[in-house]
């Protein structure tokens, strides 16, 4: 059996492996950074996992600040206050430890404590991280603790605009942490639901990387591979939390998806970044529930590439046969079918409709899609997915 402990400088350096998190004050070390403030979310700052990796600093004699007011869809005032923290403990960089949360508002406090200009004029739109002082940017050692995002391997930070009502994803290439500790044990005590959602966020990510156009095979292949390892693992880590060798492969899947979906993203994100900003869902969950909806919409534009993503897995039947495997996958996991049972009591006039097709046609991802998303291509695959019909094609 092949040991699941490597070194990897693709994308950063990547520490990967079980007990990997005694290396923090190394790796912190290594970053260059002496006064670290130590971010996470307020559920797993109550968590052994945090007292034990304090312990770890405390050992080593390095003075650390905590912050954890980090809300799950991380919002303005939360960076605000994070940012207030940091400079007057006169840190000097970032331990991000978490899931997607956690990791994005560590990343993002580091790359704003040092700005003069809002958060807002960061975000991923042409060159605008250019107008960023690169220099003033604080160091990051990322530790994730749920296998999903891949944040701790990406470029951005997702924030919550709490007035609008949108995410916003804030964009510069040194939110790329400099040392990922990539520790499975970490991710041990993920309750299931976290597990399939954030595992389902993996497996869209590659998805979505995967069926967007342009030509990008080095993407095309983490992708492939991604969502071999999350077929393979994610019911077992689902199943058993402590299947190590799972947690561990399905961390490396979440990595490999952001790594992907340097491609692009599409539809799945377009519609699940509104939901969850307006109905505070769990991001990998809702993207979980949109994904058959959205690949029968895909279909004539993707069908020959996932028939061959199909026959690389070992899944019969090309796109139906993959098809299937999704809505299998997700049952296993417990996965509501239907928005309307993700969302419990919703209730969706037209308007609101409407507003949440516009958001989605206008989401960065919403480009990526391989089929054009129209305000009417959105408005019925919002209708398909509180229906529970998985049904139409985007030609
Ligand atoms: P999360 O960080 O919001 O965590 C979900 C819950 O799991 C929290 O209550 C947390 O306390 C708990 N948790 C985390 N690790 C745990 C562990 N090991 N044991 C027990 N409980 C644990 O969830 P997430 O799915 O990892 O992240 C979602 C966020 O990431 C969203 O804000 C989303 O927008 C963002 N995101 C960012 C990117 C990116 O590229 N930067 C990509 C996708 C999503």
């Amino acid at each position: 059996m092949t040991k699941l402990v490597s070194k990897w400088n693709y994308p950063t350096t990547v520490r990967f492996g079980a007990g990997r998190i005694s290396e923090l004050p190394d790796a912190l070390a290594a970053a260059g950074i002496k006064r670290p403030l130590f971010v996470t979310d307020p559920g797993l700052a109550k968590l052994p996992v945090v007292a034990s990796t304090l312990k770890l600093l405390d050992d080593a004699r390095i003075p650390y600040g905590v912050f954890s007011d980090v809300k799950p869809n991380p919002v303005e005032s939360n960076l605000t206050a994070g940012i207030e923290v940091f400079k007057k403990g006169k840190h000097d960089g970032v331990i991000a430890f978490g899931g997607g949360s956690g990791l994005d508002l560590g990343k993002l406090i580091a790359f704003q404590a040092g700005q003069t200009r809002p958060v807002w004029d960061f975000e991923d739109i042409g060159d605008w991280w250019t107008r960023a002082n690169s220099d003033a940017i604080a160091p990051i050692v990322a530790v994730p603790t749920t296998a999903g995002t891949g944040s701790e391997v990406g470029r951005a930070g997702v924030i919550t605009h709490e007035e609008t009502h949108t995410k916003k994803v804030i964009f510069h290439p040194k939110l790329l942490p400099a040392i990922v500790i990539a520790d499975p044990e970490l991710t041990v005590g993920m309750p299931p639901f976290i597990t399939a959602g954030t595992g389902m966020d993996a497996f869209a990510h590659c998805l979505e990387a995967y069926c967007a156009p342009g030509y990008h095979p080095m993407a095309d292949g983490i992708a492939i591979e991604g969502i071999r390892l999350v077929f393979e693992n994610l019911p077992r880590a689902y199943a058993n939390g402590k299947d190590l060798a799972a947690r561990a492969h399905m961390m490396s899947a979440a990595a490999m998806g952001a790594a992907a979906f340097q491609k692009g993203l599409g539809a799945i994100h377009s519609l699940s970044h509104p939901i969850g900003a307006l109905y505070d869902t769990h991001h990998g969950m809702t993207n979980a529930v949109f994904m058959p909806y959205v690949l029968a919409f895909n279909r004539d534009a993707v069908e020959e590439r996932i028939a061959r993503l199909a026959a690389y897995i070992g899944i019969k039947g090309g796109f139906d046969g993959f098809a299937k495997a999704v809505l299998k996958l997700r049952k296993e996991l417990g996965v509501p079918h239907a928005l309307p049972d993700l969302i419990k009591g919703l209730d969706m006039d037209k308007k609101r409709k409407a507003l949440i097709a516009d958001m989605a046609i206008v989401d960065p991802t919403a480009g990526g899609n391989p089929v054009k998303l129209t305000r009417k291509a959105a408005l019925a695959l919002l209708d398909n997915s509180i229906a529970g019909a998985v049904q139409g094609s985007g030609r």
